[in-house]
């Protein structure tokens, strides 16, 4: 039986274990830390075929540097002599505009659609359950500029097919949400989104997967491959080497590094976020909603549990959280929530993560040139939990030597060279 090697036990990685198996391979997964917590985690759970502007669009920079000087801003790069960031900065200000978004709308569109349906099939799975709803995600918005933006994505999303992508008014939105007294304008509505738990769906297919046989290696850092001519034969995790017919590279944040042991260079920095649930119905939300000019994320999991995320903070990996960000959070959703009393949360209760970002803001799927047994994917910023299940399919397909499902050149992994 051939075997394959998945470095990750994020989402995509997962998500390529499962497919792997089903593709008849013997999987090994391994993971610097113990399965237990990744960027895959504390996320907002949207699956979400409405985000199909990357994140290196027009606006961000100006935006991004206006908001630098506010410490409880939604983002924050630290300044750091780090040629990495530096070249990854350089590329990314290239990158962000029309035309990187124009291009890429229907990749995304399509990878999305295809996951949703891969998630909604997982629902039939034995000890699946993980709150998946379909009930489309609201965007709020308060100013006029924003609500001007909102009535043009309409016209974006129905271009690109997302049936029932419009705009709604104040009273509308709040029809929909009568638990809650909402100071907005109004809202952006996309029809086509859904949303789910993100830790029962890690938790439930990590169990599903061991129970099918796949082995997984906590504390096993991948730290050097074996190479034979244009083939990866071992990869060391831990202390353990292990034979491979196919190596998957799916290490999030840490993928830069990781893909320097097979030759590749890229560009890509973790982009922290933060997160934390109230669970005591202070948001008793009946629909997942992103707060435009707040950029927060609001996902309510049950008539008790909604978790607030939000905040882009290119920093190192291992820098100490900042609790101003988090205030930050928490200071925008009072402002559309202003009749609800919403807790600072200590320290403890607060999650972080890191989300992989790309200097074009596009995943990378696919294999590396000088190794074609050696398959990347990573460097899907804010949508990896949305894109998860259809990058393991893509995974599984390129490693059986398949047609894959959706075109992968706009995921090319050398395209930066
Ligand atoms: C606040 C917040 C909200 C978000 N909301 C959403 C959302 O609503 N929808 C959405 O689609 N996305 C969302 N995201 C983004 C999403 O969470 C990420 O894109 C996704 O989880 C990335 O998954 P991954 O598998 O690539 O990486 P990870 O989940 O980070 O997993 C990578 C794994 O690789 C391991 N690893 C690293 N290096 C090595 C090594 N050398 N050897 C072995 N193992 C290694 C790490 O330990 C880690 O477990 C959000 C992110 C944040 C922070």
């Amino acid at each position: 039986m051939a075997t394959a090697v998945v470095i990750g036990g994020g989402i995509v990685g997962l998500s390529s274990a499962y497919y792997l198996q089903q593709e008849g391979f013997d999987v090994t997964i391994v993971d610097r830390g113990d399965f237990s917590d990744n960027c895959s985690y504390g996320n907002a759970g949207y699956v979400c075929p409405s985000h199909f502007v990357p994140l290196a669009s027009p606006g961000i920079i100006s935006q991004g540097l206006r908001w630098m000087l506010n410490p409880e801003s939604p983002f924050y790069i630290k300044p750091r002599l780090d040629w990495g960031l530096i070249s990854w900065g350089l590329k990314f200000v290239k990158h962000a505009t029309p035309q990187n978004v124009a291009k890429n709308a229907v990749p995304l569109r399509d990878i999305a659609l295809l996951s949703k349906k891969l998630y909604e099939d997982w629902l039939s799975l034995p000890g699946f359950e993980f709150a998946y709803q379909r009930k489309g995600l609201l965007e709020y918005f308060q100013t006029a500029e924003k609500e001007h933006h909102a009535h043009h994505t309409v016209k974006e999303a129905l271009a690109l097919g997302l049936a029932g992508t419009r705009v709604l008014t104040a009273d509308e939105v709040q029809a929909m949400e009568p638990q809650v007294k909402l100071n907005i304008k109004g809202a952006l509505y996309f029809e086509c989104d859904a949303h789910l738990h993100p830790n029962a769906v890690m938790q439930q297919m990590q169990q599903y997967l061991r129970q099918q046989g796949v082995r997984f290696l906590p504390h096993a850092t991948a730290t050097e491959v074996e190479k034979q001519g244009n083939r990866i034969t071992k990869v060391k995790a831990g202390n353990e080497w292990l034979s491979a017919d196919v190596v998957v590279i799916a290490t999030g944040s840490w993928s830069r590094e990781v893909a320097k042991l097979v030759n590749v260079s890229l560009p890509l920095v973790g982009g922290r976020g933060y997160s934390m649930v109230f669970g005591n119905g202070e948001l008793p939300l009946q629909h997942p909603a992103v707060l435009m000019e707040g950029r927060v994320a609001l996902t309510p999991f049950d008539a008790l549990h909604t978790r607030l995320g939000g905040t882009m903070e290119i920093t190192n990996l291992d820098a100490p959280p900042r609790m101003n960000r988090v205030l930050g959070i928490v200071k925008a959703a009072q402002g559309y929530f202003p009749e609800s009393n919403i807790p600072t949360p200590e320290l403890k209760d607060v999650w972080y993560g890191y989300r992989p970002c790309s200097a074009d803001g596009m995943p990378f799927i696919g294999r590396t040139e000088k190794y074609g047994n050696c398959i990347v994917a990573t460097g899907h910023a804010m949508v990896g939990m949305s894109l998860g299940a259809a990058t393991g399919k893509l995974v599984s397909e390129l490693a059986a030597e398949k047609s894959t499902s959706v075109d992968l050149a706009p995921y090319a992994v050398h395209r930066f060279d």
